[in-house]
């Protein structure tokens, strides 16, 4: 039986058509794309032509697309970046309590340097309120960096309206869009964000390449320090098969983009539906309504979410524990606690995600086997019998 995988928002499968615009680039047309001679110069048409494409793809212009190694290395730039070059005018930050490990620890690393972060706090949904936002702008505001979608939850921010605030107020504003980027269309020109952070194996393209972003006019300091690539802003040599592959994967998402996002939103609903109906005491986490097309985060209360995603992987459907902790390391995570969620539940916690290679016999599968596996480990577990006696 093949496995079903139902973990898209940690990485996703390579399409077959991203892996064979890949392969030239893998084999003959192997040049430098710094080279003068022809096989160089091949190179860097293809590297071109790719920021052309994916410009043309998000409504942005090629200048203002700089290619790096994936989503954590465009969000340390875009954030470090920013700190930088703007420390001269202010030192304060803020960011969310929800973001990414790739945004907090960035933000942990300048506030030792001198940089002073507001964490704001978010809803029982996990979203920010923009008014919270324009609230913590002061005169030394310089950033804001607030994720587009959230990666354990699958909450999607009201970007939009924070972009309208920080650029009322002459800041900058980055957002993390590694999980709705190719999934959920984002409008690049309407006023506000400057900064935006991609990822290609989210959407079915190759891991170690992503985008950052930076709206013209946008001066930040590179990260990478060394050669003249991508315009001086990001040194070493292009990694040409896995831009090659981002490009198609981009394409591919965009083109399609309604029909995938209607085909997955059936199959979320249906997932969430499904586990509702047929277990007891189990949470929906994140925004009812405003939330990625393919996230499923569900807690179970009194199941140790560790112990159900070995049993679901016994069975053949690959999924992520929502909550990153067990009983054994009880390491809570960061998003479940910003909500609110009391630990009995965290711990319970598991994140479907869905991709558009996955089919409605899938989610019937899971729907098949779930009720059992959870029932079994209720019956086992001591927490669950602790907290009922
Ligand atoms: C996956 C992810 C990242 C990191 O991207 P990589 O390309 O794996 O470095 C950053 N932010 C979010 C929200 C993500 O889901």
């Amino acid at each position: 039986m093949n496995p079903i995988y139902l973990d898209n928002a940690a990485t996703t499968q390579v399409d077959s058509a991203v892996m064979e615009a890949m392969l030239p680039y893998l084999t003959d047309l192997y040049g430098n794309p710094s080279s003068i001679h022809t096989i160089g110069q091949l190179a860097r048409r293809a590297i071109e032509q790719t920021r052309n494409s994916i410009a043309k793809n998000i409504g942005a212009y090629p200048d203002e697309l700089v290619f790096t190694s994936g989503g954590t290395e465009s969000n340390n730039h875009a954030i470090q970046g920013a700190a930088f070059a703007l420390r001269d005018r202010g030192n304060r930050i803020i960011t969310s309590s929800v973001e990414h490990h790739s945004v907090l620890k960035t933000c942990h690393y300048l506030e030792r340097r001198g940089f002073e972060i507001v964490y704001l706090s978010v809803d029982g949904n996990g979203l920010v309120d923009p008014d919270d936002v324009q609230r913590a702008i002061n005169g030394r505001t310089i950033l804001v960096s607030i994720m587009h979608a959230n990666n354990e939850i699958g909450t999607i921010e009201p970007v939009e309206d924070i972009a309208r605030i920080t650029s009322e107020h002459g800041v900058l504003f980055h957002t993390d869009a590694v999980q709705s980027f190719g999934h959920v269309p984002i409008e690049l020109h309407n006023p506000g964000i400057d900064l935006l952070s991609a990822s290609a194996h989210k959407i079915h393209g190759p891991k170690g390449v992503g985008l950052l972003y930076i709206r013209r006019g946008t001066r930040i300091h590179p990260f990478i320090h060394g050669g003249k690539q991508e315009d001086g802003r990001r040194a070493s040599t292009h990694n040409v098969p896995g831009i090659v592959g981002f490009g198609k994967s981009v394409s591919i998402a965009i083109e399609h983009i309604e029909r995938i996002r209607r085909k997955i939103t059936g199959l979320r609903d249906k997932l969430i539906q499904g586990i509702i109906n047929h277990i007891r005491e189990v949470r929906l986490n994140g925004h009812p309504s405003k939330r990625l097309p393919n996230n499923v985060h569900v807690s179970f209360r009194g199941v140790d979410g560790e112990s159900l995603l070995l049993s679901l992987d016994m069975s053949g459907v690959a999924c992520s524990t929502g909550s990153a902790c067990s009983f054994a390391t009880l390491e809570q995570s960061h998003v479940l606690q910003a909500i609110g969620l009391d630990e009995g539940m965290a711990i319970g916690s598991m994140r479907f995600s869905l991709g558009r290679f996955n089919s409605e016999d899938d989610i019937d599968r899971v729907l098949e086997i779930l009720p059992g596996i959870v029932d079994r480990l209720r019956s086992v577990s001591s927490f669950h019998s602790n907290n009922q006696g």
